[in-house]
């Protein structure tokens, strides 16, 4: 696990640094406040942090109150670290957003237990993030986490001017599924149906259960026909494939129906819930003119 190590005092890296080795992280070391900040912004930085008070550029408390004022994709677990031992100077440290304070000079083992709370409260809290965003069933984003990343996504490609594609799948006649095998093989199809996608878009796509047999896709970057020629190859690769029920010998196909709608870069901006809407009117279609088929949404047709 890396480990930001921010200390302006080149003996106290120094120790920090051999110790951290040889204690199994990997450290990340500045000497400097600002540069510590501009690590810790970025998402995909450090997420266990020992961190010095004063030091040059920003110092230690005012790093740990931007962290906490910035909604980071990670928990960002912070030790503050310094020669300042004061019970005064503890109580500012913790309350600028210090997780933990240790006062120099440091005692090896103490930190060393103390990094491995703060090891394992970045490992909950990773944990609890993804049942939070993950359902159950599939493994599939959640609609919420589905929603928040559409969010962010949208927002990126809008400053970027480039296309959005959404693909909204919808299983036909499941329920008959349900009522003829029963609700466990109904999960099954589910669960199959669900890798199929996984498998058949691009790594950037993401795809998130919508609802109870309906799923929707995002693409990053792919126009209505792109979004359209993804969604048709699941299509048939769905319809060929047969879901085996364990211990029943049995043998459950079925089909999908797919409404497509893209943002075309130069293409006014549409509010998220619009193009939901619009992928989901284009599934209606497709729905109508018999199932198992893919409709890019037509702003004049429907
Ligand atoms: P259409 O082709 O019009 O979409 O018909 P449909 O039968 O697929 O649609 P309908 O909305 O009538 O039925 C959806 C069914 O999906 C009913 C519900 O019991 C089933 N379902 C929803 N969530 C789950 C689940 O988690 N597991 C199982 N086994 N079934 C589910
Ligand atoms: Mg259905
Ligand atoms: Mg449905």
């Amino acid at each position: 696990m890396r480990v930001l190590i921010a200390d302006d005092d080149a003996l106290s890296r120094k120790i920090l640094e051999e110790s951290l080795s040889h204690w199994g992280y990997e450290p990340v070391i500045t000497k400097d406040g600002d540069e510590a900040w501009d690590m810790l912004k970025e998402d995909g930085g450090p997420t266990l942090v020992v961190l010095d008070w004063v030091m040059p550029g920003m110092e230690g408390i005012e790093i740990c109150q931007k962290v906490r004022a910035r909604r980071t994709a990670n928990y960002i677990y912070i030790i503050l670290l310094s020669a300042k031992n004061s019970n005064e100077d503890v109580i500012k440290g913790l309350e600028s957003g210090a997780d933990d304070y240790i006062s120099k000079p440091f005692h090896p083992e103490e930190l060393k237990s103390r990094l491995k709370i703060g090891q394992r409260i970045i490992e909950l809290e990773k944990r609890i993030m993804c049942l939070a965003s993950t359902d159950y069933l599939t493994a599939l984003l959640n609609r919420r986490a589905f929603m928040e990343r559409m969010e962010a996504e949208i927002n990126r490609v809008t400053r970027e001017n480039k296309s959005f594609g959404i693909v909204i799948a919808d299983l036909d006649h499941f329920k008959l599924v349900n009522d003829t095998y029963g609700h466990q093989a109904g999960d099954l199809v589910l669960q199959e149906f669900s890798r199929c996608l996984s498998s058949s878009f691009r790594i950037y796509d993401f795809i998130g259960r919508y609802g109870g047999e309906e799923f929707i896709v995002g693409l990053p970057g792919a126009s209505s026909e792109v979004a359209g020629a993804i969604a048709e190859r699941v299509r048939k690769r769905l319809e060929q494939h047969r879901t085996l029920v364990p211990d029943c010998d049995l043998e459950i196909s079925v089909t999908a129906s797919f409404g497509i709608t893209s943002m075309e870069n130069g293409r006014p901006q549409l509010s998220m819930d619009g193009l939901i809407k619009q992928a989901d009117s284009a599934l209606y279609m497709a729905k109508q003119l018999g199932r198992n088929r893919v409709e890019i949404f037509k702003s004049y047709g429907y």
